[in-house]
């Protein structure tokens, strides 16, 4: 039994019928539908796609749009494409949508140019170059470049240092949730958030337009995000570590060490947590993952993470279904050597001792329980049971497709959907489809917390 989630990034090499259903029958728990490459009906059909192998397969999958954010660009050149770079030397940046040279181009969104601060570092092309702000007026930017030897036209670039007074929402964001919105998705993935009130202003653009009770998952890139993490766990519905550009925009090193602290945030904050990026980076031209991928993998599951996800590796790889079937048997591995020798998660965790969810815990750990039941009305109780990290399964019994769908993503979590085990309470047959058939359960139904034998 896989108890790390693996949440799948779905693209060209993957979104046909044939591929998408051999994945999600090797275990794929949510697909991320990235709307930075496609947007409107070409991901809705994508969605429809997922909903309908979800029911031939009677597996409860859920569907995660990720919004692209302000991922800023610089404008073009004139007349080459790229241009030399020496250390030392002035570049400016401004608001001219004149074509640029080598001593000057536009930064499209005057929304940075106004939050750059002198010492203010500017890092493009994933890191490649570093330029240091000297001064700052209304429409310009001067800075020396201190890193790179060439800077081509339209590349990102990242600011590691700076607040920028932006919109947790760009327009095209806007759009694509506007439409996404109709196709009722279980998650949505915010890019690029900096401060809890990003959280907040999604949440209201999405209420404003549909009751249906879509999570929210703040994506952690930026060091201004990872300083307040504790403040946007607690508002969010669940995190991603995207350590794609966070290890632009904090010194790579910290990546595990920041890492490791969402992830015990987050089990404070009853919130789940995504692994993502280069998970199995190199399975884009290759059969077998590196021993650092598998152990980075097998890591995640050990550090007792939501789910892992894929990116290129399924959405341009070579071969997506060995991709979910390498990490599934890392997972499962990893699982279960974790509960085979587990650690005491009172000493890693600041919950008070009569918590209801770690007395739950607590009931299941000192009884022996073979799983806990909880009949979820919502995602609440199972969310924070979850996060005790009981080490045993928990079968949630759905009587909302949308809830068993969001509980996909959570660790040891196993959603059951059905109306008429839910009515009757019936924990036993929930548990026996997991294959539990015997062994003390734990039953959590509302506020009432059982022991009852299963024989
Ligand atoms: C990341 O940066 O790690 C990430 C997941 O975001 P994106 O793929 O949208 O850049």
């Amino acid at each position: 039994m896989r108890f790390t989630k693996i949440t799948a990034s779905i693209g060209p090499k993957c979104e046909d019928r044939e591929t998408l259903t051999k994945m999600i029958a090797s275990g794929v728990n949510m697909c991320r539908l990235n709307f930075s490459h496609d947007t409107g009906d070409v991901q809705g059909k994508k969605i429809d796609l997922i909903r309908e192998i979800s029911d031939e397969l009677h597996t409860p999958v859920a569907v995660m749009i990720d919004l692209q954010g302000p991922k800023h660009r610089i404008g073009n050149f004139a007349t080459e494409d790229k241009y030399p770079l020496t250390l030392g030397q002035k570049f400016t940046f401004d608001s001219d949508a004149t074509p640029g040279d080598g001593t000057r181009v536009q930064l499209p969104d005057a929304d940075v140019i106004k939050s750059l601060n002198v010492g203010d570092r500017i890092l493009l092309n994933d890191g490649k170059i570093e330029m240091t702000v000297d001064s700052v007026a209304p429409d310009k930017i001067v800075a020396t470049v201190v890193r790179g030897t060439e800077i081509w036209s339209r590349r990102g670039f990242n600011l590691p240092d700076t607040d920028i007074a932006t919109s947790a929402l760009t327009d095209k964001d806007r759009a694509d949730l506007e439409y996404a919105i109709t196709k009722n998705p279980d998650w949505v993935a915010i890019s690029f958030v900096q401060r809890p009130e990003d959280i907040a202003e999604v949440r209201d653009f999405i209420t404003a337009r549909t009751s249906h009770p879509i999570k929210i998952i703040a994506k952690i890139e930026r060091p201004n995000a990872v300083d307040r993490i504790t403040e946007i766990a607690s508002v969010a519905d669940g995190i991603m570590i995207a350590r794609g550009d966070l290890a632009v925009e904090v010194p790579f090193e910290q990546v595990p060490a920041i890492s490791r602290h969402i992830i015990r945030e987050c089990r404070k904050m009853n919130k789940p947590v995504i692994m993502a990026t280069q998970m199995l980076g190199t399975m884009v031209n290759s059969e077998f993952p590196t021993r650092a991928e598998i152990t980075d993998v097998a890591n995640t599951a050990y550090l007792r993470a939501d789910s892992t996800m894929t990116s290129e590796e399924t959405t341009i790889g070579i071969n997506p279904v060995n991709v979910i079937d390498t990490m599934s048997k890392i997972l499962t591995y990893a699982d279960a050597d974790a509960i085979a020798n587990p650690y005491d998660w009172s000493r890693v965790e600041n919950i008070p001792e009569n918590d209801w969810s770690r007395s739950v815990a607590s009931m299941a750990y000192l009884n022996r329980a073979s799983a806990i039941v909880v009949f979820a009305r919502d995602t609440d109780a199972t969310m924070q049971i979850s996060c005790r990290k009981p080490d045993i399964p928990i079968v949630a019994v759905c009587n909302e497709r949308v809830v068993a769908n969001q509980l996909c993503l959570l660790r040891g979590v196993f959603p059951v959907f059905s109306d008429e085990l839910f009515a009757h309470r019936d924990g036993f047959n929930a548990a026996r489809r997991f294959g539990v058939m015997s062994g003390k359960l734990v039953i959590v139904d509302a506020d009432k917390i059982s022991l009852r034998t299963l024989d």
